[in-house]
């Protein structure tokens, strides 16, 4: 059960300025330390609330046509990305979004300079939550392997101690023994730490694993919702919309 939100999406509507209706009055609610999925097909609107919940749906010419995201209760509906990254919310863009050209250690170290230095981690942290980051600690970032370059990203936002981590497409093109690797990783550390993690995956199975509850998401509607168990579990529609039927 979830004892206190702090992320809680209601009834929202998000439309591109291309025209296209992305999100029809989508609900979601993560708690404190909570892992929570969306999983859904192509063009599901998984990105949209994405963007629209930390905070970049401007940058992407998408507006919030109705409905109210708020995190520990106020209202941040339209708040910009920096206000939201304030209040503890980070993000893992699909791509994963590291510096190619900048080292690992300049990587991690780039994001520590914006914590005031009494509360600053050692960025020792990162290569303990994944040995490799310190074995390449030189290495330029783009060199990486798109593993390691996944690893960065988790590592650094980690970093900074965020209430929520929202991961987009956190998979996309790495091996699930490598999936694997790096959800461990941060479940370990969002575990010690009680750090949200909102994970927006098309690889439904590995999501499952990992999060204790999911939304399925088709056509910007929320089709289904339950723990990983009831969605393993569900009909044919459900099962359908998971792509496991
Ligand atoms: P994917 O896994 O392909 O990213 P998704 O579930 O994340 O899919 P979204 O990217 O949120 O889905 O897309 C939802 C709808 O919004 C789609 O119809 C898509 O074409 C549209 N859309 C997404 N980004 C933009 C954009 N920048 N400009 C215009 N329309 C967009």
């Amino acid at each position: 059960m979830v004892e206190q939100q702090f992320l809680s999406v209601r009834d929202l509507d998000v439309a591109y300025a291309s025209g296209a209706h992305a999100l029809r009055g989508v609900s979601i609610e993560v708690g404190a330390g909570e892992r929570v999925g969306i999983v859904g097909a192509n063009g599901a609107g998984k990105t949209t609330v994405a963007r629209a919940v930390t905070g970049l749906s401007a940058v992407f010419r998408a507006t919030v046509r109705q409905g109210r995201i708020s995190l520990a209760g106020k209202d941040t509906t339209r708040w910009p990305a920096w206000r939201v990254l304030a209040a503890g919310v980070v993000t893992i863009p699909e791509g994963r979004g590291v510096i190619s050209n900048m080292t690992v250690e300049d990587n991690l170290r780039l994001v520590l300079a914006a914590i005031p230095r009494r509360r600053r981690p050692a960025v020792t942290e990162a290569y303990t939550m994944y040995p490799v980051l310190g074995e390449r600690r030189r290495a330029m970032a783009g060199l990486l392997s798109g593993g390691e370059q996944q690893m960065l990203a988790v590592a650094r936002a980690l970093l900074v101690r965020p209430r929520l981590i929202v991961a987009d497409e956190l998979s996309l093109g790495l091996a699930p023994r490598i999936v694997t690797e790096i959800l461990d990783g941060l479940a370990a550390r969002a575990a010690n730490e009680g750090t949200a993690v909102l994970l927006i995956e098309q690889a439904v199975v590995m999501s499952l694993r990992f999060v204790d509850r999911a939304y399925v998401l088709d056509q910007g509607t929320v089709v289904a919702q339950g723990t990983s168990d009831e969605l393993r579990q569900a009909g044919d529609t459900t099962a359908r919309y998971l792509g496991v039927a």
